[in-house]
């Protein structure tokens, strides 16, 4: 047989089954369901602040000398001599100096990992990764999670936002939790632990319900981060803003970047906490401004430009007095839900106080997310709308 024959009989057997494949790649490229050859997906600009994911460390808490630590098994224990498998897990004793756990003693630092074919370690909580016990100067113990940074950020937009919000504001919340994590990890490196696990910096609870779901939205959003002048953006968030987001120098007290600067949000008026409302005793008042007791009424109240009130002016028996919208936060302890006092009137012995939202009220408000979302914004849209001016790269 000639070699043009042979060409021509390959052809004649294999035209049939190449036709469908080829006919759905057409499809594809004229639909723009493939990316461009050689371009990363959307096209964000690459930092390469790292080789690859980076690891981040969470401080989960401190023992104090003479506690306990269960531990949930299978699970190894190493330290710089000794290694050991706990198969059905078991309880740490911390004594100041060493962990003693079956008779077996061991000593800081000491790494706690799933044996071969696990990957959970269970404490109080189930969590990916490794522990690791450090001493820190004081005698305590600190029970730290090494994680890789994308499964950390899993768990704590599921803790932050709750796995039940819409996928679009999810995945904002990650690239808002994503950008403080890794500033984090940048400012920390000489640190025992780069974040805490509660709100000091951002909840985090291990591997909760749901974090099939969480993992493939914080997937989605691989790697990205909020940047402005260069530099990562510091995108905090809070529950609910009560329809305007505070201007970070207003909330912080120092300069702040542009995206932080606050706007309206118009988008959390369904959340449970858009308004809320308190009693002070005037007496409280009276106490903490030390005027004696007698006839006491509201001269004036100034506001902030977020509308959020700044300075109430009182007339007292010893004259004007001025009190501030912290100190009043002060008074009224918990039943304050956020900084936003928007109006105070005085009623007989007692002020009647309104206030709106939950939380400090900057950067991302993470109801009105939900609202934006439910209204099918993008991810993108949502951090745009709440961090104007930033822009999105990727880390690594
Ligand atoms: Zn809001």
């Amino acid at each position: 047989m000639s070699g043009r024959k042979s060409w021509t009989a390959l052809w004649k057997a294999w035209r049939r089954p190449l036709l469908l494949p080829a006919f759905l790649l057409l499809i594809a490229l004229c639909a723009g369901v493939l990316p461009p050859v050689g371009q990363p997906l959307e096209g964000l600009p690459e930092l390469r602040l790292f080789d690859g994911e980076p690891l981040i460390r969470a401080l989960l808490s401190r023992r104090d000398v003479g506690s306990g630590i269960d531990i949930g098994g299978p699970c190894r224990l190493r330290d710089a001599s000794t290694s050991m498998v706990l198969e059905g897990g078991g309880r740490l004793s911390w004594d100041g100096h060493v962990v003693t756990v079956g008779g077996q003693r061991f000593e800081p630092p000491i790494s706690i990992a799933p044996p071969r074919g696990g990957s959970l370690v269970t404490l109080d909580r189930r969590y990916a990764g490794a522990l690791e016990l450090l001493a820190d100067d004081n005698g305590s113990l600190l029970v730290i999670n090494r994680v890789p940074v994308e499964t950390y950020l899993a768990g704590v937009i599921s803790a932050e936002m709750g796995i039940h919000f819409p996928d679009e504001a999810l995945k904002a919340q990650a690239v808002a939790c994503r950008s403080y994590a890794i500033r984090r990890i940048r400012t920390r490196k000489h640190r025992a632990f780069d974040v805490g696990a509660t709100q000091a910096t951002q909840v985090y609870r291990g591997v909760l319900a749901g974090h099939d779901r969480a993992r493939r939205l914080v997937t989605a959003t691989h790697a990205e981060v909020l940047i402005h002048d260069d530099e990562i953006l510091d995108s905090v968030y809070s529950s609910t803003c009560g329809g305007h987001t505070r201007p970070a120098d207003e909330a912080f007290g120092n300069a702040a970047p542009a995206p932080l600067m606050g706007g309206p949000c118009g988008h959390c008026d369904d959340a449970p906490l858009f308004r809320w409302s308190a009693t002070l005793e005037v007496e409280a008042v009276r106490r903490m401004l030390k005027v004696p007791r007698g006839p006491m009424s509201l001269e004036s109240q100034r506001y902030y430009p977020s509308h959020r009130l700044r300075t109430l002016t009182l007339i007292t028996v010893v004259g004007t007095r001025e009190v501030t919208a912290r100190q009043l936060r002060r008074l009224l302890g918990k039943a304050a839900k956020s900084p936003w006092i928007a109006s105070v009137t005085l009623e007989k012995d007692r002020f009647l106080i309104n206030g709106r939202g939950f939380g400090h009220g900057v950067g991302l408000c993470q109801y009105g997310a939900r609202g934006l979302a439910r209204r099918r914004k993008s991810a993108g849209d949502i951090l745009d709308w709440y961090f104007s001016g930033a822009e999105r790269a990727r880390a690594w």
